[in-house]
């Protein structure tokens, strides 16, 4: 393949497990399906700008939901795992202007979710998709010049990519989440003919896995906040890892995410009974109401709707939310949660629907209808996360109206103007510690603030006039990708 000329749109490929609208299962996806469209309207059009030819690729999931009329056959080839070569197949759609690639095979189609729970199905999956991946733009002679890749899942097509191309391809790759490495695909390298590696404070087993790989080895670290940046390189936060990024900080920098305004505007969206804006805050009540219907909460119906809509998991402190909605027994409340996963937390979530049922609902699924609108008609997110490399829902919550109530970490530390500092500009309340009681407490100054409306309503209007859109952080990455291309390896 030619080197790609200079004079050409600065060619970008973004590569990830999912995207939002094709499939979702957190985060992740959001960012994959609104961050390269972003980008393409950010700088397409615009004198001052380098142009982008910037196409997302993820796998075609058997759970995508693409158009069939919208989804078009591009190229079949052959890629290499283990000891065969496997038929693949490259599909192309698009989200607006953005070109996606949905790359198709047994090994990616196999397995009916995004992350199977069968460790090895998903071990297999993305180091077949890292390989396809590496081998796309080849497959449709795109000479690319910058590979965005997304977490473990997508890390090793950057040593892929490095050693496949007689012309250098630039890297990039994005923190989403640092626990998550890949370790399931320990000991399975050599398939798609890669080794470990040895790399300065990269400990012998981050040799081994994705995540530490693609780390070492991309030309710029990205983590999802500044203060996750910085976090990733502590005891704490690090995973055994917090020396190595220590070491690499020169290319290690922090961006956070942003909303698809498109999709995320209370004026418009579809999935919401009464649309609203800043200026006309009463009618969230009638969203409001119709929640309260729905879910017959009964008790307490003029208290603070608290809602709380996450994946279940360690990480985002559901124990510690449901914790305190317990000390808080005495004090008018009402809530509705909204997720799934560790089959405790929801156990416990189900303990505690069945001992407050007029005021505490449970709802146990991934709805995404359903999620719109409890931002459009809650009042406070509880957000007690331990960690939170940026998280999204207290921004798309404060987009919307609600206060979030959150552990000051990462992303939401970056995101949310605490209540102690300045109660004038403030857009939510935080707290420090991991602790039920810490939570407790600020949550009830929360329910105390309620009331006064024309404070609470101040915060509301903060919140909502914070700019959470793309504009910035898009310019950010495009800085990134700008001095990678200007960059000599
Ligand atoms: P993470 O990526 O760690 O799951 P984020 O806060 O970054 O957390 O993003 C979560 C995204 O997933 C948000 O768009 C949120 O609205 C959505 N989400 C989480 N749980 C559910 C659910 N049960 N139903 C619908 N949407 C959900």
């Amino acid at each position: 393949m030619t080197n790609p000329k200079k004079n050409k749109p600065l060619s970008v490929l973004f590569t990830s497990s999912e995207a939002d609208p094709f499939i979702k299962v957190g985060g992740l996806a959001d960012v994959s399906g609104s961050l390269p469209k972003a980008m393409l309207e950010l700088t397409n059009g615009n004198k001052n700008n380098r142009e982008l030819d910037i196409r997302l690729v993820i796998p075609y999931h058997s759970g995508v939901r693409a158009d069939a009329q919208t989804v078009t056959k591009v190229i079949d080839y052959f890629v290499p795992y283990g000891d065969r070569f496997y038929p693949t197949t490259i599909y192309e759609t698009r989200i607006g202007a953005l070109p996606v690639y949905l790359i198709s095979s047994d090994w990616i189609r196999s397995s009916d979710r995004v992350y199977d729970l069968e460790v090895m199905q998903t071990a297999r999956k993305y180091l077949f998709f890292s390989k396809a991946v590496s081998m796309l733009p080849e497959a449709l002679d795109w000479p690319v010049q910058i590979l965005h890749a997304n977490d473990w899942h997508t890390a090793l097509t950057i040593p892929l990519l490095q050693q496949k191309y007689a012309y250098p391809i630039k890297t990039l790759l994005t923190i989403h989440n640092l626990p998550f490495m890949g370790s399931e695909t320990r000991g399975m390298l050599d398939r798609i003919g890669l080794e470990p590696i040895h790399y300065p404070k990269l400990p012998d087993w981050g040799g081994e896995i994705p995540l530490p790989i693609g780390s070492a080895l991309a030309n710029q670290v990205v983590a999802v906040s500044p203060t996750y940046a910085k976090e990733i390189m502590t005891p704490e936060f690090g995973y055994g890892l917090e020396n190595f990024y220590s070491s690499i900080q020169s290319r290690v920098s922090g961006i956070l995410n942003g909303l698809d305004l498109d999709l995320w505007n209370p004026q418009t969206d579809p999935y919401i009974q009464a649309n609203y804006s800043s200026t006309d805050l009463s009618k969230r009540e009638e969203n409001k109401r119709l929640l309260q219907q729905q879910f017959a909460l009964t008790k307490y119906p003029d208290s603070p709707l608290i809602v709380m809509i996450s994946r279940f998991d360690n990480q985002k402190g559901i124990d510690l939310a449901l914790q305190a909605l317990r000390n808080l027994d005495h004090t008018p409340w009402q809530a509705i949660f909204l997720g799934n996963g560790s089959p405790t937390l929801e156990k416990a979530a189900s303990d505690l629907a069945i001992a407050y049922p007029d005021r505490f609902h449970f709802e146990n699924r991934f709805d995404n209808p359903l999620s719109h609108r409890l931002y459009a008609g809650g009042d406070i997110m509880l957000i007690p996360s331990r960690y939170e490399p940026c998280g999204l829902t207290q921004m798309i919550g404060m987009h919307y109206g609600i206060i979030p109530v959150a552990r000051a970490t990462g992303g939401l530390k970056d995101t949310i103007s605490p209540f102690i500092n300045n109660p004038l500009t403030a857009t939510g309340f935080l707290f420090d510690k991991i602790d039920s009681d810490e939570l407790t407490k600020v949550l009830q100054r929360a329910l105390v603030v309620f009331p006064q409306k024309d404070l609470w309503t101040r915060l509301q209007l903060n919140a909502m006039n914070r700019d959470f859109s793309w504009k910035k952080s898009a310019a950010q990455y495009m800085t990134l990708y700008q001095n990678l291309e200007a960059s000599a390896l």
